[in-house]
């Protein structure tokens, strides 16, 4: 099956992005990428002539900034969706996500940790949700966590621990096309998926989208991944780096590859680009198993969980 690149979350200047829809496309197409959602704040991006070759599949930022910053993507809508504040977080959180599912989307709970807005133990009370922001681009989203607070990869476990099936994500919410690259700025090229689908049409992407039917990365190239009952088998390719600035491929690096389960607890680690996890024979008191590939430039890929009881 083929592997398409894409990004859920990107911005225009339809909100608070400083380039055209465009011109962000153009970004993504340059830097092949094979499909884009276009996801501004409380607004829906469509283009009406779109003669690219890019995907663009529709979506929107549902941003509610007060009293908390509730932020969760709406992919693959066809009507913009209202932010609907309610009188706990945690009810406001779960109304968009349930709006969103009425309107045939997926729902992406995006960067917890932006101000800090919502903890692990939130997280598990949500329901219905599809992807978690495992990574985002930008420094203010703190998506490593630290001083006591969970990175959004420590609440993740702690999701799928109590049996919440939710994918990770790696996204760009990039805001800034123009002039300088930097790391205290939104430049898109940071975190992306990549997808196996049959075919690139938004049915066929969004279906592998909602199936778990993908990887997630800030850089580690994967050539190959596959699981059975007993076994996941990965093929590293590389490193891709500064997508942007030098659209370098590094190939020199090295892996530590770990094999994942319940609140993080890392069960296996191996090194070099073919890795062989074998899966512990008695799987009940394991929630899941996944996979996390560390480079030696610091870029990681992040396989999805896969579930036996
Ligand atoms: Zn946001
Ligand atoms: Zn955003």
């Amino acid at each position: 099956m083929p592997w398409f690149k894409g990004n859920l979350h990107t911005h225009t200047n339809k909100s608070d992005g400083d380039s055209s829809p465009e011109v962000v496309i153009s970004w993504y197409k340059k830097n092949k990428y094979d499909f884009l959602v276009l996801s501004d704040h409380n607004h829906l991006t469509i283009l009406k002539n779109n003669n690219t070759d890019l995907l663009l599949i529709p979506g929107e930022e549902i941003t509610l900034n007060f009293p908390h910053a509730i932020h969760i993507n709406a992919i693959g809508i066809k009507r913009l969706i209202e932010p609907t504040l309610k009188t706990s977080k945690i009810k406001t959180i779960q109304a968009n996500i349930d709006n969103i599912i009425e309107a045939g989307g997926l729902a992406e709970i995006n960067h917890p940790n932006f101000r800090w807005a919502i903890t692990g133990d939130e997280l598990t009370k949500i329901k219905g949700a599809h992807f978690l922001e495992v990574f985002n681009g930008n420094y203010n989203t703190h998506s490593y966590g630290g001083g006591g607070k969970k990175s959004v990869e420590e609440m993740w476990d702690q999701m799928l621990t109590e049996k919440i099936k939710i994918w990770g994500v790696a996204v760009d919410d990039s805001h800034h096309f123009t002039g300088e690259f930097s790391a205290t700025r939104h430049n898109p090229g940071r975190g992306w998926i990549v997808v196996f689908a049959k075919k690139l049409t938004s049915e066929s992407i969004l279906k592998s989208l909602r199936n778990g039917d993908f990887y997630f990365s800030t850089g580690v190239k994967l050539n190959e991944i596959s699981f059975s009952d007993n076994e996941i088998s990965i093929v590293i390719s590389g490193d891709e780096v500064n997508p942007g600035i030098a659209n370098s491929f590094i190939t020199d690096s090295k892996y530590t590859s770990q094999l994942i389960t319940n609140n993080g607890e890392v069960l296996d680690e191996k090194y070099g680009k073919k890795i062989k996890f074998k899966l512990p024979t008695l799987k009940e008191e394991y929630k899941y198993f996944r996979t996390k590939i560390t480079s030696s430039t610091g870029s990681i890929a992040w396989s999805q969980p896969i579930f036996f009881n």
